[in-house]
């Protein structure tokens, strides 16, 4: 099964643009090897589950159509001003949560120990959570194994086995991030690589096996397929292509 990560990150602005576009994601037929994740911005959530085709795809328990958020924070309720919590996520059906995306490791100050606190506790309360990794310079290619590996080690700290089937782990090179520069298939597959070998030396080669292991950076409809086809890679979290319709609709038509 191959997973598509649609990361609106903030390029959506208008919740009519929101609505538009997960309607017509949701009226699009996907293969039955695929699911599709929509992350929008928090406060489109209610836009998106509202928008007749998302509910009519989500009520067929077959749908390939699911909701993600694209952070969360690790506590359930408190004083925390500002933060969006699992227990208020719960009603609008998200299944997925992104965790430790580059930007907010970079922008916002998140360091391993907030993103491994938060990858707990989405774990903990169900959800699937989808974990960023991914060195910063395209010149440190050869210590990306050893980067990832740290990243991967940092953020695991302490996460129980059984929790790991409800893992996915993205590479992302961040110099590939938003900038038209692609990773090479190849490359991000060896980068994948080392993440399930990473997962094998602490979990176990079962449970790194099962493991999804996706590739982001720069996907756009015409270099996807070489992605997509790569066995070793389970799928693409796209950001900017991911809110242009025309061209998210080819990437998927393309599965
Ligand atoms: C991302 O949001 O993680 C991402 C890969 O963005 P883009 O596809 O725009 O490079």
């Amino acid at each position: 099964m191959k997973l598509i990560i649609a990361n609106w990150k903030a390029y959506i602005t208008d919740s009519k643009k929101a609505t538009d576009l997960v309607g017509a994601v949701s009226k699009t037929k996907i293969k039955k090897s695929a699911e599709v994740v929509i992350c929008p911005p928090f406060i489109y959530l209610s836009f998106v589950v509202s928008c007749s085709a998302f509910a009519k795809a989500s009520a067929d328990k077959q749908s390939s159509v699911k909701l993600g958020v694209q952070d969360v924070f690790w506590e359930e309720s408190g004083a925390y001003t500002g933060e969006i919590t699992t227990a208020m996520l719960g009603k609008f059906g998200v299944k997925y949560a992104i965790v430790g995306h580059s930007e907010r490791r970079n922008r916002l100050g998140e360091t391993d120990e907030m993103i491994n606190k938060k990858l707990k506790h989405v774990l903990e309360s169900g959800l699937t959570a989808i974990l960023c990794v991914g060195e910063r310079e395209r010149e440190d290619r050869k210590a990306v194994p050893e980067i990832v590996a740290e990243q991967v080690r940092a953020d695991l700290a302490g996460v129980p086995p059984p929790f790991i089937k409800k893992l996915v782990v993205a590479y992302e090179p961040i110099w590939a991030i938003g900038t038209g520069v692609a990773d090479t298939p190849d490359d991000a597959l060896s980068a994948a690589l080392y993440i399930r070998k990473t997962v094998a030396d602490i979990y176990g080669a079962k449970i790194a096996s099962a493991l999804r292991v996706l590739y982001g950076g720069s996907v756009n409809a015409q270099n996807a397929p070489s992605f997509i086809n790569q066995e070793g890679l389970d799928g693409l979290l796209i950001g900017r292509s991911s809110t242009d319709k025309k061209e998210f609709l080819e990437i998927l038509k393309n599965i």
